[in-house]
């Protein structure tokens, strides 16, 4: 097996959790939460993903020169994950303030702060620098910089569209492997149906699509007839990461020069396994966890 070099252009958050009987109503306050913070963020979280299964991984990104960002970048470090290509920007560290009542419903406002500051240029840089690997986009920060990213890679390029937002024909052009799950692709074409959506996205890049179907796997498209995967069977307690579970393992089997649909079935086993534990990095796992 070939080393994977995995280069992830995205966001990196913080999550605030608080955790209460109940969610707040409009102008309400809710006491007597219990208080958590985490590691955040679909692009970072998709960097631990791929690092913890093996994948040489570069962050491209930025966070603000605060507390917040040195504790995401630890974090990051952390788990092996290089991060000299993450800017230190003016702008505060993103952050995601979340509320979770009694029954795991939730409640979300996001502030995407030094994200939302991400310079094209500095994306351009990084990901030339990076030299050849597999280059991972995601939604969450400026088109300008996913656009980058995708220009500057040697290798192959994954864009996972959540959330969803359109792609530029230019984007669409370069023939990105988009990964939607069933919303993002249903609302970024106007299609009611998973494979109808996966054939409108795959006419407009050339390239494979992968729609993921939570509990139900995955669809494939990949030139001719969809072809699904199931997801294998696990005890879900948390699916919150599952999708950057299954980028990061995407691109890591990529960069291992796997095909297409083996690399797909790593994913799905890899994402599977991700929903065992509660948070969206906890139950990330490891290598050896993965047997395929
Ligand atoms: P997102 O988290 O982005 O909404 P999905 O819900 O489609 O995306 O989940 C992504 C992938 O995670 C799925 O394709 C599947 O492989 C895996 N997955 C999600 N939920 C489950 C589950 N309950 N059981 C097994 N695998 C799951």
């Amino acid at each position: 097996m070939s080393e994977a070099r995995v280069i992830v252009v995205g966001s990196i958050n913080a999550d605030l959790v608080v955790r209460a009987k109940r969610l707040p109503a409009p102008g309400e306050t809710v006491t007597g939460g219990r208080f958590s913070r985490h590691g955040g963020g679909k692009g970072a979280n998709q960097a631990v993903a791929a690092a913890r299964l093996g994948a040489r991984v570069a962050m491209v990104g930025a966070v603000g020169d605060d507390d917040l960002g040195a504790e995401a970048l630890a974090l990051l470090a952390g788990e092996g994950v290089d991060v000299d290509a993450v800017a230190r920007s003016a702008a505060p560290t993103g952050v995601a303030l979340i509320a979770v009542d009694a029954a795991g419903e939730n409640q979300i406002a996001v502030a995407s702060g030094a994200n939302a500051e991400l310079d094209a240029d500095a994306v351009d840089r990084a990901v030339r620098a990076a030299g050849p690997g597999a280059v991972l986009l995601g939604h969450e920060v400026p088109e300008a910089a996913v656009l980058a990213g995708a220009r500057a890679a040697r290798g192959p390029v994954v864009l996972n569209p959540a959330p969803a937002r359109p792609v530029p024909d230019e984007l669409a052009a370069l023939g990105p492997l988009l990964t939607p799950n069933a919303g993002e692709a249903c609302e970024l074409t106007g299609e009611r149906e998973p494979e109808a959506a996966a054939r409108a996205l795959a006419a407009r890049t050339g390239a494979p699509v992968l729609v993921t179907l939570g509990e139900r796997g995955v669809l494939v498209l990949d030139g001719g007839a969809a072809e699904r995967l199931a997801a294998p069977r696990v005890d879900a307690v948390d699916t919150t990461g599952a999708g950057d579970a299954f980028n990061g393992a995407l691109a890591t089997a990529l960069a291992e020069g796997r095909d297409l649909r083996a690399a797909a079935a790593f994913a799905v086993a890899a994402a599977a396994l991700s929903t065992r534990a509660a948070g969206a990095r906890e139950g990330m796992p490891r290598r050896e966890e993965v047997r395929l």
